[in-house]
């Protein structure tokens, strides 16, 4: 836009978006604005153009030589920055704007709406459903408006976990309240907070060996984020295991050496060398790293905090350190311990290092600790039926198969 002595002051409005008033009256304003051509709202922030009706929005949108997206971080500019610091689309121009916009449009594809759209029906039917069984009189805010979010959006559209949702609709309630952000105050701690939460991704990655089916999507993550990482992804492994993903994987012949590449903030890949033996903090966690039997230098974890502690074996065959630090510890919550193959393949799982349930049921017996929840994990898909039935008939208390995709908590 141009600089602000050259608008055309018979264009300028004279009203505050943060207003008790114009929040009082925003929907009849708005109706208003609708029908009238674009003007500019000076306020205290930066210089605004408001456009309501269909045609100017259009233009603007499609006319990124003279309008730009992005937010000039000049005074006042905090109560457009919703999202405290980063970045999003609908405020971004020219190539990252349009990556995002090519990484979403498989979600808008026919056939992925068309799922989404089965999804929906059924959702709503189960409300309607419930409405139903409910009797003669219902809520219509209660019992179905305030249900869309959290059931066609959140569930159907974005597929989020129950404490995602949580996480999200919290943010949510607090997001307009940054729209009252006044020039150069800091945001409402509420909004911080909800936001911190919703943006606890993971930057911290432990790798336990390099096999394939633990490492696959390892490249691809750090390709993707590339651009916005704004610190580096942090991947623990032993000096040994740092090694081998350096020889095999990141060489310049499979994926880039990302832990010699940098973006527009710094470095976005770093190793961080663990020692057996020796406790690691991984943000608020405490993680210890011993040796287990794999066919390639491989560890099994012990992950704490303050109030609980879980055992990983990550892939093994037989073996006795692990058990050792694991009885060691004076509670232990759960176990999660693999149990690859079925018993008719106790040859390959011999040769590969890897458990089946006789095996498994030999380890246990090396655990000293009672009653803890044991979860078995890396099972071979194709057998996964022939591995449950198995596991099942060892009729071990506590011991169940890790279900993919649940949130687990001790
Ligand atoms: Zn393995
Ligand atoms: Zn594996």
């Amino acid at each position: 836009m141009s600089a602000l002595s050259e608008l055309d002051r018979s264009k300028v409005v004279h009203i505050d978006l943060g207003s008790s008033e114009f929040k009082q009256n925003a929907r009849d304003i708005l109706a208003e604005w609708a029908k009238r051509p674009p003007f500019y709202v000076l306020c205290s922030g930066p210089a605004q153009v408001i456009c309501g009706r269909y045609a100017d929005v259009h233009e603007i949108f499609s006319d990124t030589e003279r309008f730009s997206s992005e937010l000039p971080r000049g005074h006042g500019f905090e109560q457009f920055d919703k999202f405290m610091g980063v970045q999003f689309i609908t405020q971004m121009d020219g190539e990252r704007h349009a990556r995002i916009r090519r990484l979403l449009m498989p979600a808008f594809s026919a056939r992925s709406l068309s799922r989404l759209e089965a999804h929906i029906v059924e959702i709503i039917d189960g409300m309607l459903d419930k409405i139903e069984a409910g009797g003669n009189e219902f809520d219509g805010m209660r019992d179905y408006g305030a249900q869309l979010v959290v059931g066609a959006l959140l569930t159907a559209m974005a597929n989020l976990s129950e404490s995602q949702q949580e996480i999200f609709l919290a943010f949510h309630e607090v997001l307009p309240l940054t729209t009252y952000t006044k020039p150069g105050e800091p945001f409402a701690p509420e909004c911080v907070q909800a936001f911190e939460r919703a943006a606890q991704l993971v930057r911290d990655i432990i790798v336990t060996h390099p096999h394939m089916d633990h490492i696959a999507c390892l490249p691809i993550f750090i390709d993707d984020l590339f651009a916005s990482l704004a610190e580096p992804i942090r991947v623990y492994a032993t000096q040994e295991v740092i090694g081998l993903l350096e020889r095999d994987v990141f060489n310049w012949n499979v994926y880039p050496r990302f832990s010699e590449l940098t973006n527009d903030h710094g470095p976005v890949m770093k190793y961080v060398p663990i020692t057996i033996g020796q406790e690691f903090k991984v943000k608020h966690l405490n993680v210890m790293a011993m040796p287990v039997n794999h066919i390639v230098p491989t560890v099994g974890l012990i992950v704490s905090d303050e109030r609980t502690t879980i055992a990983f074996s990550s892939d093994t065959a037989e073996t006795q350190e692990f058990w050792d630090v694991v009885n060691r510890r004076p509670h232990v919550d759960a176990l999660l311990i693999e149990s690859s193959f079925p018993n008719s393949m106790s040859e390959l799982a011999e040769v590969t290092r890897h458990l089946t349930p006789a095996a498994l049921e030999k380890e246990l017996k090396k655990l000293s600790h009672n009653g803890l929840d044991i979860l078995t994990v890396h099972l071979k898909p194709s057998y996964r039926k022939t591995i449950i039935e198995e596991l099942e008939a060892l009729g071990i208390p506590n011991l169940n198969v890790m279900e993919p995709g649940r949130t687990y908590s001790w």
